[in-house]
């Protein structure tokens, strides 16, 4: 499976009110949710390792954000993965708004059955503290517009609420979202 820790390079994603960067976050998530399923057997390929934004060197300033998402998607086709995750985390104007959140294609079976599946997961291996959000279809995102492989989008939480931020930076935390997360793909793996 391919996981994709979101933006990179030139492009910080959300950033907190404390400056902590979407970019640097999603890649820590990233690479521990590799290593969880790397130990259940399964075989990850990242689109990024460090950070970097893959096509971001080649395009102008104005089209990098584009460029960025086409490389991406263009590995994940390359590739040809059972499945693809794309780590990104959540921001909103009011900082009392938290949880974690999984999108899919609107027009992809697949990717909705695998979105019910993550969710179960997070349901069922996370605190309570955390709120598990229904997950939502999406019409316009770029990669999960253009992957050929079902594809979902998992917005770990909101940067914007505080409380959240601390949990999503907190070392045990993230064990247990990540183990959850590895549950949830295992389970649209059919394992
Ligand atoms: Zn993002």
């Amino acid at each position: 499976m391919v996981l994709d820790a979101g933006h990179g390079g030139a492009d910080p994603g959300k950033v907190s009110e404390e400056g902590v960067l979407e970019k640097d976050l999603n890649l820590v998530i990233t690479r521990r949710l590799a290593k969880e399923l790397e130990d259940a057997g399964v075989e990850v390929i990242l689109t990024r390792t460090g950070d970097e934004g893959p096509g971001q060197d080649q395009a102008e300033a104005g089209s990098r954000k584009l460029a960025d998402l086409k490389a991406r998607t263009e590995r994940i086709n390359e590739e040809y993965p059972d499945l693809a995750v794309s780590i990104h985390q959540n921001s909103y104007p009011d900082p009392s708004v938290r949880g974690v959140q999984v999108f899919y294609y609107s027009r992809s079976e697949a990717g909705e059955r695998m979105a019910a599946l993550m969710e179960k997961a997070f349901r069922e291996g996370l605190p309570e503290e955390t709120r598990v959000r229904d997950s939502k279809a999406n019409e316009e995102y770029y990669l999960l517009r253009n992957t050929e492989v079902p594809a979902i989008i998992l917005e770990c939480g909101f940067l914007s609420c505080p409380e959240e931020l601390s949990l999503l930076m907190d070392q045990d935390y993230q064990e247990q979202f990540c183990k959850a997360a590895a549950r949830g793909i295992l389970a649209c793996m059919g394992k």
